[in-house]
């Protein structure tokens, strides 16, 4: 295994896209009771050169693990996982050797579970952005919850058992209560499909598919109007937005499902951004970003 495809494997976390360019924007209603917060299980490093293209080699870029928390009125649920009290073990078990040396994180390791349970919090659901090792690695510390995945998604996560694609070892476990479920036919900020989670546009469900075919974003309005895209990998870097840069071509060509369908995904949220400058497009591991809002128990609201 030569040093440059450890370098490019080292960058692969995961990630999605999306082909949608409607262009109907349906006002969403912001709810008084909705806030997130960003609980960060763990954290590692990369190369900006390999986490975008046009980044340099030369800068190394914090890459974190996040679950995030949102909590509403009708329901609280988790968006993503991050990584789990089992990550040691399911990365023991399903990281081939070969990818080890770049695909790694670095502890150590602060589960949601853990954090959530400190703070006296449950969760009775939790939204997969899509089903990658770093996202997926804290399901099975939450037997309780309904855990939601897009049925494009599972349908690949069988097809696709292992690296790169989702870890046996986390998606496997019959404790895990699925939901599978689709996005509805109607066009939402820009999307032509979305799921709204509570009926007041709060908190909708967005189709990103290209990272992995089942992927989906997050849209959240705040009370205050502010709105928050959690755009999963389908970038790995906010700076790749602002750019319309896709990954490094080896990041992309490995970690990417469907490097055009990933590349339309990224134009259509560098558009989205430009017609709405207030709007927050939050790639899954962006620390420098994330560490302006604060990790758990800090909310933004
Ligand atoms: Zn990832």
């Amino acid at each position: 295994m030569n040093k440059y495809l450890h370098l490019l494997l080292g960058l692969l976390l995961s990630f999605t896209v999306s082909s949608a360019f409607a262009d109907t924007l349906a006002p969403p209603i912001p709810s008084a009771g909705i806030a997130f917060s960003l609980i960060k299980t763990g954290h590692t490093h990369a190369q900006a050169g390999m986490v975008y293209s046009g980044g340099s080699f030369f800068q190394k870029l914090e890459i974190n693990h996040v679950a995030v928390l949102v909590q509403h009125p009708r329901g609280s649920f988790l968006f993503d996982s991050g990584l789990g009290k089992e990550v040691a073990a399911q990365y023991q078990q399903d990281m081939p050797w070969w990818a080890k040396p770049s695909f790694y994180y670095e502890p150590p390791v602060n589960p949601a579970r853990t954090q959530l349970d400190q703070a006296g919090i449950t969760v009775p659901r939790i939204i997969l952005s899509h089903s990658h090792w770093d996202h997926a690695s804290g399901l099975v510390d939450f037997p309780e919850a309904e855990v939601w995945i897009t049925a494009e998604e599972r349908n690949w996560d069988r097809q696709h058992p292992g690296f790169p694609g989702s870890f046996p070892s986390q998606v496997g476990p019959p404790s895990i209560q699925w939901h599978t479920y689709a996005l509805e036919d109607k066009p939402y900020f820009g999307f032509p499909r979305s799921l709204d989670l509570f009926g007041d546009g709060s908190a909708v469900l967005l189709p990103l598919p290209g990272h992995t075919p089942g992927a989906v974003g997050l849209l959240l309005t705040l009370a205050s109007g502010k709105q928050y895209l959690f755009c999963g990998d389908t970038v790995w870097s906010a700076q790749a937005l602002k750019d319309s840069s896709p990954k490094s071509f080896l990041a992309s060509f490995i970690a990417d499902d469907d490097r055009a369908a990933t590349q339309r995904a990224i134009e259509l949220l560098h558009k989205l951004m430009l017609q709405h400058p207030g709007l927050v497009v939050m790639p899954a591991h962006d620390a420098a970003l994330q560490d302006t809002l604060g990790y758990f128990p800090q909310w933004v609201r």
